[in-house]
């Protein structure tokens, strides 16, 4: 009786209720790692409704505690910080060993809806796997990370989120000195596509087995009970994605580095380093520096994400039939399967788009229509799409204004309001329906490289913090924000992003 309560009350002095199912994999699957010391953590921001919706107990937590504990200084009751392994094809070369070379997993949590979410550390110090790496993070990614994962769960697209970031009052050594910064991030998990390529690279096929079996049990559960449940967990794996490649052509989103390892298997977006949403319409559009031939670049996301999951396949080869011929049909009907995936989920969002509530293979044509003539007019992505929710109801000049041809949008709209035509949606109703698929804002690049520019240079937050509530509600018309709406002028436009590592 007496331990009884002394167990509870240990349990309401945890402000994380932590239950760490990947600590208690063994190596070569992670390597303890506890987060280096810095200076003077200081906070710049937290996420409280995601706590909340974690079960964190930190409502009363002073700014210095948040601080201490996001910087990795106070190591939580419960936490089992380590550090994942995982390889990788970047750019096309194998890596046969990547793994967190400056992210720290502090542990697990179960949160209000019953969801198990890992809490990790970016930028918290060095791990066995950083290589020539520092294990730190610049302030700048840090806080484009922070606003793009916000944005990109506001748009309802999976996604890892931000829970805090602080500075750590060390400096970081790029091509210049820069504020050093931790990032805590929040995923359904970290696990890769590359984290199965780690076990088939060592011919670990007892390690690809287990990694299965955890990421079928944890988010993929009912999958073992099917007669093959590896090829199922793959089927999956690659429905998922298409589902998210979808979504992001669907927003204008540019991941910018696509490598396996950063593609999970739980289906959510990670890893935001050069990533850019796109303003004037071009299917070519790069923005990430380090992307010289455009492998990542707008228009090849679906083939690279299908080229990925080939990868993920081929990685489960092993553990998907005993027969090797056998298996590899498998496979290559997995991943051949992302095409028409893809493309259903692309119709749908697309459609959505241009208020069509369940788009026809039909309708494709009339989609591509629009996106041909905005490339050639050098059509603003976000605004157009906007402005066509008003077009649904009222007039066409804002539209029309989008387009350096108008003329090319009016005889596109007539092939619209034909098919339009045949919903006979009341207009009001369709408009609506068209804002909640069209976002009134995104967070542009030029408004985040000012965000960047006002905290790491005068150490100024507010616009951060600005921007932080604008993405928060992107599908709502807040005239208050609506500096976030429009596109950069020639002095704002920004070439080039940067990973920042
Ligand atoms: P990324 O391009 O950020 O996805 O990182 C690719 C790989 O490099 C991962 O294994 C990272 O953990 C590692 N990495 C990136 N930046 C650093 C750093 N500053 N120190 C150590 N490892 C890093
Ligand atoms: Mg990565």
């Amino acid at each position: 009786m007496t331990t009884d309560v002394r167990t509870a009350v240990e349990e309401t002095r945890r402000i994380f209720s932590f239950d760490n199912s990947y600590a208690r994999l063994p190596a070569p699957f992670q390597l303890p790692q506890r987060p280096a010391m810095v200076s003077a953590p200081k906070l710049i921001a937290f996420n409280r409704s995601l706590a909340a919706e974690l079960g964190l107990d930190l409502e009363g937590a002073s700014e210095e505690r948040l601080a201490a504990i996001f910087a990795g200084q106070e190591l939580v009751d419960g936490a089992q910080p380590l550090a994942m392994a995982y390889a990788g094809h970047q750019f096309g070369q194998f890596v046969p060993q990547l793994g967190d070379g400056r992210a720290i997993l502090l542990g697990e949590v179960i949160d209000r809806k019953g969801q198990r979410r890992d809490i990790q550390l970016k930028g918290g110090g060095q791990t066995p796997f950083s290589r020539r790496g520092d294990g730190r993070a610049a302030l700048g990614p840090v806080l484009r990370e922070y606003i793009v994962s916000e944005a990109m769960a506001a748009f309802g697209i999976p996604t890892t989120r931000a829970l805090a970031a602080v500075t750590t009052g060390d400096p970081v050594y790029r091509e210049t000195m820069l504020p050093g910064a931790v990032f805590t991030r929040v995923a359904s998990s970290h696990i890769r596509v590359g984290t199965f390529q780690f076990f088939a690279a060592r011919s670990d096929h007892e390690g690809l087995r287990r990694l299965a079996d955890y990421v079928i049990a944890r988010h993929y559960p009912g999958l073992e009970a099917q007669e093959k449940p590896y090829l199922a967990l793959l089927r999956a794996i690659v429905a998922r994605q298409a589902a998210l490649i979808a979504h992001w052509m669907a927003v204008g989103f540019i991941h910018g580095v696509m490598n396996t390892d950063n593609m999970t298997v739980s289906g959510e977006t990670i890893d935001f380093g050069p990533c850019a949403f796109m303003d004037a319409y071009d299917p070519a559009k790069v923005f990430s520096s380090i992307d010289q031939n455009g492998r990542y670049a707008y228009r090849n996301q679906p083939a690279v994400g299908q080229w990925n999951l080939a990868r993920l396949a081929e990685a489960m080869l092993p553990i998907l039939d005993s027969d090797i011929d056998a298996a590899v049909e498998m496979a290559n009907g997995a991943v051949i399967d992302f095409a028409h995936l893809y493309q259903t989920a692309w119709l749908q969002r697309m459609g959505a788009k241009i208020g069509l509530s369940n788009a026809e293979e039909a309708d494709r044509a009339l989609i591509e229509g629009l996106l041909d003539a905005m490339a050639q007019s050098g059509a603003d992505f976000t605004l157009t799409f906007r402005a066509l929710c008003d077009a649904a109801e009222s007039e066409d000049a804002a539209v029309r204004a989008c387009f350096a041809d108008p003329a090319a949008f009016d005889a596109w709209a007539v092939l619209w309001r034909e098919r339009l035509a045949r919903d006979a949606q009341m207009p009001a109703a369709l408009a609506d329906a068209m804002r909640r698929a069209n976002p009134y804002i995104i967070p542009r690049n030029h408004r985040i490289e000012q965000a960047i520019v006002a905290a790491v240079a005068n150490g100024d937050f507010a616009p951060f913090e600005r921007m932080v509530e604008a993405v928060a509600k992107p599908y709502e018309t807040r005239d208050s924000f609506s500096e976030y709406t429009t596109p950069p002028l020639a002095d704002e436009v920004v070439l080039r992003t940067f990973c920042g590592t």
